[in-house]
């Protein structure tokens, strides 16, 4: 439906140009105006209430509507607003949430460099382990490896390491120094009579059998999600992690977790390396860090890891690299005070003590006409339903219905993911998931 000439909608139709959309398509039917937010939910500009099931875009941990990111903000806006850390300056709120972060990360992550987003930490990474490789006099050693279907950002660079087909056609990204292995998605993927550990060691063996076609000496690192996010929540079978990294080992290959989406408890730990058992050399976070109540994300790394690129800055006199938003303040003394409060409240206690129940509540969508398999971990997971006469047709139709029975939730392809705020309760998990079954019926 055409949106009323001099709505917000028919406004926002003439001046915004959108991310993730149709533009044409866009063009005719407007976008939901999202008013508000409290708790687990948000209300539209006509005040109906939706349940928030993606916390957002996976990331508004604490909830909508906290008081005390707002009062953080305000402080730090009145003190002191903006600085920078160029040209030997700093500043305290960026000092203190690297010490946080190097406090509440595996033990081998001792540096922090911020940014603002995934995609720039991503690809600021990518540019790191060059340089590094240069500074190690192993110019040669260049290529990345990821996934198909990881998500890791939408830069040219991080966009190059993602996997998914729609970030890159037409985009011309320069793929070529980027190699793209299996994706680890069992219940898809698996053969007759596989195991777990027989899929995962399949995986590695694909792995092992690129990089000895690429040739071992110009692989530099490989990029993951130790749960895969955007491309559809795929869960890491039995082993993979173990497999994965000791080929990475063998060939001394550096692993970076991208945990934009599992930081800060949506595993049930802190971080779903610890889940995994994953040793990464560098770890980028985002989203959690502040519940996207300010742009903002980091990058942990190991002394290993850092030395020759701080060798190679003395040497050339310059680390040629910054943001004028690198460790915002702002940003930082906000994801301070929201790291304090996932501590303070226990959510990652909260993420796994209700996890039984949310994977529970999914998995008997599994009985539904609609329902084949379910996945996840924490308080994350996906519900794969079953396909119409179209790929997607199914999961579209679901979102929509969805959202009648007011729970914004995200269809990929045909599997209906969510990721709701920390702060779920279990009686908001029930309500969730009575109204995405009712939702469910009206589209069987
Ligand atoms: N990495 C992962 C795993 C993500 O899920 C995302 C975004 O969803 C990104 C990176 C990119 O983050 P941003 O959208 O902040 O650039």
């Amino acid at each position: 439906m055409t949106p009323p000439p001099n709505s917000l909608e028919a406004r926002d139709i003439a001046v915004q140009v959108h991310a993730a959309v149709d533009h044409r398509l866009y063009e005719e039917t407007g976008g939901l105006v999202i008013e508000e937010g409290e708790g687990i939910y948000v209300f539209d500009n006509t005040g109906k209430k939706y349940i928030e099931g993606l916390a957002g875009l996976w990331s508004v941990a604490v909830g909508f509507g906290e008081p005390r990111l707002v009062e953080a903000a305000t402080r730090q806006m009145s003190k002191l607003p903006y600085y920078h850390i160029f040209n030997y300056k700093t500043h305290g709120p960026s000092v203190e949430l690297a010490e946080k972060l190097i406090e509440i990360s595996p033990e081998h992550l001792t540096k922090v460099h911020f940014t603002s987003s995934g995609s720039e930490a991503n690809d600021l990474v990518v540019k790191m382990i060059w340089y590094r490789s240069n500074a190690l006099g192993k110019p040669a050693k260049k290529k990345i490896l990821s996934r198909l279907k990881a998500y890791h950002g939408v830069t040219i660079a991080s966009g190059s390491i993602t996997g998914i087909p729609a970030n890159h056609t037409s985009f011309d990204l320069p793929l070529e120094r980027m190699k793209h292995t299996l994706t680890p998605d069992y219940p898809r993927e698996k053969l007759e009579g596989e195991s777990e550990p027989e899929f995962s060691a399949r995986m590695a063996k694909a792995l092992e059998d690129l990089i000895l076609a690429e040739g071992p000496e110009t692989i530099a690192a490989m990029f993951a999600e130790p749960v895969m996010g955007a491309g559809g929540v795929i869960v890491p079978p039995e082993g993979y992690w173990a497999a994965i990294q000791a080929v990475l080992k063998k060939y001394d290959i550096l692993l970076v977790a991208d945990e934009v989406i599992c930081g800060f408890g949506r595993t049930g730990q802190m971080f779903a390396s610890q889940t995994y058992g994953i040793t990464p050399d560098v770890m980028v976070t985002s989203k959690q860090i502040s519940s996207s109540y300010m742009p903002l994300s980091a990058i942990l790394m190991s002394e290993e890891f850092f030395a020759p690129i701080a060798d190679e800055s003395h040497r050339l006199g310059i680390f040629g690299h910054g943001y004028t938003a690198s460790g915002h303040p702002v940003a930082t003394a906000v994801g301070l005070e929201n790291l304090k409060i996932i501590e303070e409240r226990d959510l990652v206690g909260n993420a796994a003590r209700l996890s039984p129940q949310f994977l529970g509540r999914l998995k008997a969508l599994e009985e539904h006409p609609l329902g084949l398999w379910s996945r996840g971990v924490g308080l994350i997971g996906a519900i794969e339903l079953a396909p119409g006469a179209t790929p997607g047709a199914t999961g579209r139709a679901v979102q929509a219905a969805m959202l009648e029975e007011g729970v914004i939730a995200r269809a990929i392809g045909d599997a209906l993911c969510f990721c709701p705020p920390l702060i779920i309760t279990a009686e908001q998990i029930d309500a969730m998931f009575d109204a995405v079954t009712r939702a469910l019926d009206t589209v069987a």
